[in-house]
C-alpha cells in the first residue's frame, strides 16, 4: 500500500460552536468529532501536543510565546527526543514542510518552515509599518489613510494558495502543517465584511479593562471600524465563516490535483474563544466550554477509517496519525510500539482502544503567562466538570479585564449546565473530591518541576 501524504490544518481559537462553518464545506468522507476538548488554552503548548501525543504537564511547555520558560523548553528536549511526530517522519521519507509563524521548536523536523509573514508581498510589509506607525500616532490619521487596519496575519486564502502551489511540487509522501489565524484577535483578515449591528457600545466594555495595554490593544486594533461589541461578535463570525469558504475551495483544488485521495487531512482548532461568556472578551484566558471545547475533524487516505467517539482531545490526533500510518504500512510495527508508549491520547483508529464508551477522563488546564492571569487545572468525566485555581494570592477579579471568570474551585454538570452558571462544588462535596484527588494525582505523576512548585504553593 502507498504511503499517504499527510496534511494537518490548525485553524487558530475557532469556536466549536463556529465550526460549523468549517464542518459545512467538508464532504462525507470526513469524521467530524463531536465533542472535542483542548488541553490548555495556549498555542505553543497545543501545538506540542498535537506532535506529541502527550499532555503539556508531560511534554512540558505549560505556557505560550515569550512567557515559556528555560525548565519548559528543557524538559521538552529530553522528553520528546524520539517521538516529535514532524521528525519520526522526516526520518521516515516524509518530505517535510510547514506554513507558521511560531519558529522556536515547532521547527524541529521541518524541511522547510516558511513563516508566515514572507509570504506577504515587500510592499504589503511596508505598509503593515505604516499602519502601525499611523496608529501610534493617531488613530484619526489612520482610519483616513487606511481603509484596512493592519494585521499581523495573512488571510486565510493567501496561506492555503501558497500551500497549494507547496503541495503540487512537493515530492512525495508529504507532511505538511498549516496555521491558520484569522478567528484569532483581532479578526480583520476576513474577505466577508460583517454588517453593523446594534447593540452595546464598545465604550462600556473599554472602561470595565484594567490593563492598560490590553485596553489599547482592543480599542485601537479589534475595535477598528465597529462601534458595539455585536459588531465584533460579527467579525469574528465572519472570519470562521471566511476560514469555511476558503477551505471548500482549497479542497476542491485538491481534488483537481489529484492529491486529495492520497492524503490523510486533520483539521483542528487548537482553543476556543470569549466572546463576552463568563466577563471574558475577545480573547482566550478561561478553562470553560467556549475556550477549552475546540475542532477536529479527519479525512483519512483510502479506507481505514478512524472510529467516531463521544469524547476526544487534541492528545489523540498524533496517536491517530501513527495508527492510520502503521495501518497503511508507512511505520513499522515496532516503532508504533515504542512510540504508543509515550501517548497520553488513544490511537482513534483502533476500534478497541481503551475508555471508549463516552465517559472517558480528560485533563485540561491554563498556566498565567501573561502577568496576572490564573493557573488553572481541571479534570472532565462523564457529565462533571471540575476546576481548581492554583494561583497563590489570586486576586478576586481579573486583572485583564476586571470581570470575575473563575470561583477557586468549581464543579460544573455540564451536559445540563453547559453554559457553566451554577458552581456545585458545596452541594456535591463528595464528587468534587473524587475529581480533585484525580487530577492531583495526574499532575503529580507529570514530574514538571514548575508545575510542582505551583500545586505544592497553594495545597
Ligand atoms: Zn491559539
Ligand atoms: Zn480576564
Amino acid at each position: 500500500m502507498a504511503r499517504p501524504n499527510i496534511l494537518i490544518i490548525h485553524i487558530d481559537a475557532l469556536r466549536s460552536d463556529y465550526a460549523r462553518y468549517v464542518s459545512s464545506a467538508l464532504g462525507s468522507d470526513w469524521l467530524v468529532y463531536k465533542e472535542v476538548y483542548t488541553p490548555l488554552y495556549g498555542t505553543d503548548p497545543v501545538v506540542t501536543t498535537v506532535f506529541t501525543g502527550m499532555y503539556p504537564v508531560r511534554h512540558g511547555i505549560l505556557r505560550h510565546g515569550p512567557w515559556v520558560t528555560g525548565t519548559e523548553t528543557m524538559l521538552l528536549r529530553l522528553r520528546t527526543r524520539d517521538n516529535w511526530l514532524p521528525e519520526v517522519l522526516a526520518s521516515n521519507g516524509y518530505e517535510t514542510m510547514a506554513y507558521d509563524i511560531l519558529g522556536r521548536w515547532h521547527r524541529r523536523g521541518f524541511k522547510r518552515y516558511i513563516e508566515l509573514p514572507a509570504l506577504r508581498h515587500g510592499l504589503i510589509k511596508l505598509s503593515y509599518v505604516a499602519k502601525h506607525a499611523a496608529l501610534r500616532a493617531s488613530r484619526k490619521i489612520a482610519h483616513a489613510f487606511f481603509r484596512n487596519p493592519p494585521t499581523p496575519y495573512p488571510p486565510v486564502i493567501t496561506i492555503l494558495g501558497q500551500v497549494l502551489r507547496g503541495l503540487k511540487g512537493a515530492k512525495k509522501p508529504f507532511l505538511a502543517f498549516v496555521h491558520i489565524w484569522d478567528t484569532h484577535t483581532p479578526y480583520l483578515v476576513t474577505h466577508c465584511s460583517p454588517k453593523r449591528r446594534p447593540g452595546t457600545p464598545l465604550s462600556v466594555l473599554l472602561e470595565k479593562v484594567i490593563d492598560e495595554q490590553w485596553r489599547r490593544y482592543l480599542r485601537d486594533l479589534v475595535a477598528w471600524g465597529a462601534h458595539t461589541i455585536e459588531d465584533i461578535i460579527e467579525r469574528y463570525q465572519a472570519a470562521a465563516c471566511s476560514v469555511g469558504e476558503a477551505l471548500r475551495l482549497f479542497i476542491d483544488k485538491l481534488r483537481d490535483t489529484g492529491l486529495y485521495d492520497d492524503t490523510l487531512i486533520i483539521i483542528y482548532s487548537d482553543h476556543g474563544e470569549s466572546l463576552g461568556e463568563h466577563g471574558a472578551f475577545f480573547d482566550h484566558h478561561t478553562v470553560h466550554e467556549e475556550v477549552i471545547r475546540s475542532f477536529l475533524a479527519i479525512k483519512p487516505a483510502g479506507r481505514e477509517e478512524p472510529i467516531m467517539l463521544n469524547r476526544v482531545s487534541l492528545v489523540d490526533v498524533a496517536p491517530t496519525i501513527f495508527g492510520i500510518l502503521r495501518v497503511s504500512g508507512a511505520i513499522d510495527e515496532e516503532l508504533y510500539r515504542r512510540l504508543s508508549r509515550r501517548w497520553d491520547g488513544l490511537d482513534l483508529s483502533l476500534p478497541n482502544a481503551p475508555d471508549m464508551d463516552g465517559n472517558r477522563v480528560l485533563y485540561f488546564g491554563m498556566v498565567a503567562d501573561k502577568p496576572g492571569l490564573d493557573t488553572l487545572f481541571g479534570i472532565i468525566a462523564g457529565s462533571w466538570k471540575y476546576i481548581e485555581s492554583f494561583m497563590h494570592n489570586r486576586p478576586e477579579k481579573c486583572p485583564r479585564c476586571g470581570a470575575k471568570h473563575h470561583d477557586q474551585r468549581e464543579l460544573f454538570k455540564i451536559d445540563r449546565d453547559p453554559g457553566e452558571k451554577q458552581n456545585l462544588v458545596e452541594e456535591e462535596r463528595e464528587i468534587a473530591q473524587r475529581l480533585r484527588e484525580l487530577l492531583l494525582r495526574h499532575l503529580r505523576s507529570a514530574r514538571h518541576p514548575e508545575l510542582d512548585k505551583i500545586i505544592t504553593q497553594v495545597l
